[in-house]
């Protein structure tokens, strides 16, 4: 079967005296929720195009998922023209959440024909975490501007390489081992990359930490415990002395599951080995108010994927009530990473008009989704930031 993209849109209407950049941007529904929420940000996206004078041209977005993978009779994990090597020639990547409770484990990876996190050496998870105007935090007296923290997740490596096996005896599963593997390559990328994130105070609201602005990297892991994590910190405590410009500080990461909830105002950005992040940033997710504000993007070097740090809710899948700000800050912080990489200012502004035209539309309280006590739908909610994007926020 040859799949074809599934939503109609409009292009960015050229201007004859400007040259206008066209960006390839790849883009993938996933399950659940994602068939709600992926429209919402490609018309932010669309949006976005318009204002600040570039051009999408859109590669899909293409179907993908579990309920994709079954629908294959379990055989396809993609539209046939979706190739390994549409991934290498696009600018950038976005995908919706994908996965099924009752697939989990059932299915290969994340059922693409390129684990993308790894093929595309995806490194740094990089998921704001930001206390957003109109929102209140599961946290008591926590007002906007005190909570501005980036939890920076490794993204390659630690107990997620899928390097272990199992043990069957007379047809029962007796034994299972998982390794956990950190490497001297890894730790230093990801540790680096916060460094210089906390140095530049991208992807914040603000640099530094709300509580005396200071530019603060937290090293969490289990070190003193963890081969793996004695070395994320000893690889962590040789480069403290490369950044003077950055406040070292670092914590266990069951400590740092207790700090982030009583004085989440002390951090600037926290890396972390790969499932301590996964875990974290869900709870990131309370803390600024709901896991569908929670935008987060995939980044290497050479490529990116934006995606929302959450999964594809089916609790309320079907319903056209989720919040589409998670996937439409991540489609912003994509365009982030795409103008840092491009070297095109627009990208980096469209990011930051993106990013203010979901602060303007939260804080008027008028259209909200029910995960912040509103009634309005994904799609209210995703007109309404294109709206202001449109005119500039
Ligand atoms: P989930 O993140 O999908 O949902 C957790 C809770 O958050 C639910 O109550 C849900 O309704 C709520 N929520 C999540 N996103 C929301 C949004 N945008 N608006 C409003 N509420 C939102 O976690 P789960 O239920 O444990 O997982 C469901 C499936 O998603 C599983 O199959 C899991 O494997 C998969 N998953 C995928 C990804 C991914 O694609 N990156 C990440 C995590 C989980």
């Amino acid at each position: 079967m040859t799949s074809t993209p599934i939503l109609k849109r409009v292009k960015a209407a050229a201007s004859p005296n400007i040259a206008m950049p066209t960006y390839k941007i790849l883009g993938f529904i996933g399950d659940g929720i994602g068939v709600e929420i992926v429209p919402e940000a490609v018309k932010v996206l669309d949006a976005a195009g318009e204002a600040y004078g570039f051009e999408v041209e859109h590669l899909g977005p293409y179907e993908c998922g579990a309920h994709y993978w079954v629908r294959q009779q379990m055989k396809r994990g993609w539209p046939e023209e979706v190739t390994k090597e549409l991934f290498y020639e696009a600018d950038a990547i976005y995908k919706g959440p994908t996965g099924l409770p009752d697939l989990v484990g059932r299915l290969p990876g994340p059922y693409l024909p390129l684990n993308m996190r790894l093929d595309l050496d995806l490194y740094a998870n990089i998921r704001p975490c930001r206390l957003r105007p109109g929102v209140e935090s599961v946290l008591r007296g926590r007002e906007p501007g005190d909570i501005d923290f980036i939890v920076l997740r490794e993204n390659t490596e630690h107990m997620y390489v899928g390097i272990g096996g199992t043990l069957r005896r007379g047809g029962e599963k007796e034994m299972a081992i998982d390794n956990y593997v950190q490497t001297r390559k890894g730790c230093e990328r990801i540790i680096r990359f916060g460094f210089d994130l906390a140095r530049d105070g991208d992807y914040k609201g603000r640099p530094g930490a709300p509580r005396d602005g200071k530019r603060r990297l937290t090293c969490a892991c289990k070190w003193g415990l963890c081969k793996g994590d004695d070395l994320f910190k000893e690889i962590y405590d040789g480069l403290v002395a490369e950044y003077p410009e950055v406040e070292p500080d670092s914590t266990w990461i069951d400590s740092w599951s207790y700090y982030a909830l009583m004085r989440p105002d002390f951090y600037d950005v926290v890396v972390m080995p790969n499932q301590y992040g996964d875990i974290m940033s869900d709870m990131s997710g309370a803390v600024q108010g709901s896991l569908g504000l929670a935008g987060s993007v995939n980044a290497g070097d050479r490529y990116c994927f934006a995606e929302a740090t959450h999964g594809s809710a089916p609790d309320i899948a079907g319903r056209g009530v989720s919040n589409p700000t998670s996937m439409i800050l991540s489609v912003g912080m994509m365009l982030n990473w795409l103008g840092e990489k491009k070297g095109d200012p627009r990208l980096k502004e469209a990011w930051r008009g993106i990013d203010k035209a979901v602060d303007k539309v939260l804080a008027a309280r008028k259209v909200r989704t029910p995960d912040l006590g509103g009634s309005s739908s994904t799609k209210q909610f995703g007109a309404a930031v294109a709206e202001v994007v449109k005119k500039g926020a």
